[in-house]
């Protein structure tokens, strides 16, 4: 990436040799990718994130052509940008249909009462949950998507760090990466598109990406994904050594802090992942807690004007309020240590002792 900054800064557009230094840079990246995903290189879109590439799939599809908008299937636990998006086009007349939800954190479209001729054009599920890690049941979705001769988009920006979900001969359509999620820049992310699928472009311009998706390529941030996407193999050899340490912390959390619960620890779950409920405090204040003390997580909840919120996924999954408020989930990497899972445990011990003792604030 700094090279290509500081020496290589063509325009991938520009005719000129420095352009096609740009392009040749922008083409090895592809093929970085695909290689990553298991799909050709013409099947990969840069985009400027999962956002961009959810928001695509969804617009295209759930507006339909000429005038006349698509039915959207989807799960209550999306991204919120694919819940946006599907919020979005339901307002231009695109008729929703939501999955149902288990306790167990996972989708059910093998349930999902959905017919040929409710004129579905798009399927979309997560190949795994963000906050609780869930890996979510795909092949039922894609047999949900064929039956209703329906596109099916997956959101594999949690899943796709992991090796999860090759493209390939899998039946998926459309698939959203996102580099920061591997280890690459923020930022930059792509939208794979099965060849041959019939697909619309988004932002119109000057016809980069096959001329599907508009705009100057922002090279540096491609090229960063790319060699991220390069080291994938060597991350997804590492998911068991990850796996074991976060067992040893969730293992230390229901030993060492009193009323923690795990959320969907039975069932299958990301590497890395660890969504806890801590009883009697807010999940906001225990981040803040930790941050203080050089450990950042995040708090499954969100924060708006003082009121703390239970996130939409665990609400979907029938998690009562104040288990819900007391949410806070670990994400661990190949980089993660032992040291750090002790260091958490201090932590965490030591923050919610604090705001048990202060009673009102910060506990639920
Ligand atoms: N989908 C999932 C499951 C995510 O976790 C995220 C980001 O956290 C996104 C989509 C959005 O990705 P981006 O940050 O690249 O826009």
């Amino acid at each position: 990436m700094t090279r290509v900054l500081a020496e290589h800064w063509g325009s991938a557009s520009s005719v000129h040799a420095m352009g096609a230094q740009a392009r040749a840079w922008i083409d090895r990246a592809r093929e970085q990718v695909a290689a990553m995903a298991g799909c050709e290189p013409e099947e990969v879109y840069f985009t400027a994130g999962a956002t961009e590439a959810l928001n695509w799939a969804v617009k295209v599809v759930g507006l339909g052509e000429a005038g006349v908008p698509r039915g959207v299937v989807a799960s209550p636990i999306e991204h919120e940008a694919t819940l946006a998006a599907c919020r979005w086009c339901a307002g231009r007349g695109a008729p929703m249909h939501w999955l149902p939800v288990g306790g167990d954190g996972r989708a059910r479209p093998a349930d999902a009462d959905i017919r040929r001729s409710d004129g579905i054009g798009l399927v979309v599920l997560m190949a795994a949950n963000n906050e609780t890690g869930c890996i979510q049941p795909v092949g039922d979705a894609v047999r949900l998507a064929r039956g209703a001769e329906a596109l099916l988009l997956v959101d594999a920006v949690q899943s796709a760090p992991w090796g999860l979900e090759p493209f390939r001969g899998s039946g998926i359509d459309l698939m959203a990466l996102s580099s920061h999620k591997f280890n690459g820049p923020q930022g930059v992310g792509a939208l794979l598109i099965r060849r041959g699928t019939k697909f619309a472009s988004w932002i119109h311009g000057g016809g980069q990406e096959q001329g599907l998706r508009a705009g100057t390529p922002n090279t540096a941030s491609v090229v960063g994904m790319g060699a991220a996407a390069a080291e994938v193999v060597t991350r997804c050899g590492m998911a068991g050594a990850v796996a074991d340490l976060r067992d040893r912390l969730q293992a230390s959390l229901l030993s060492c802090v009193h009323g923690v619960s795990v959320t969907a620890g039975d069932e299958p779950r990301l590497p890395g992942h660890l969504h806890v409920s801590v009883r009697g405090v807010q999940g906001e204040a225990v981040v803040m807690g930790l941050s203080q003390l050089g450990v950042f997580a995040s708090a499954g909840a969100a924060c708006s004007s003082g009121a703390v919120e239970v996130s939409h996924v665990l609400r979907a999954m029938g998690v009562s309020e104040e288990r819900g408020r007391g949410a806070v989930r670990f994400s661990l990497g190949p980089e993660t240590t032992a040291d750090d899972v002790g260091r958490t445990v201090g932590a965490m011990t030591e923050v919610v002792a604090e705001l048990r003792a202060l009673g009102g604030c910060g506990a639920g």
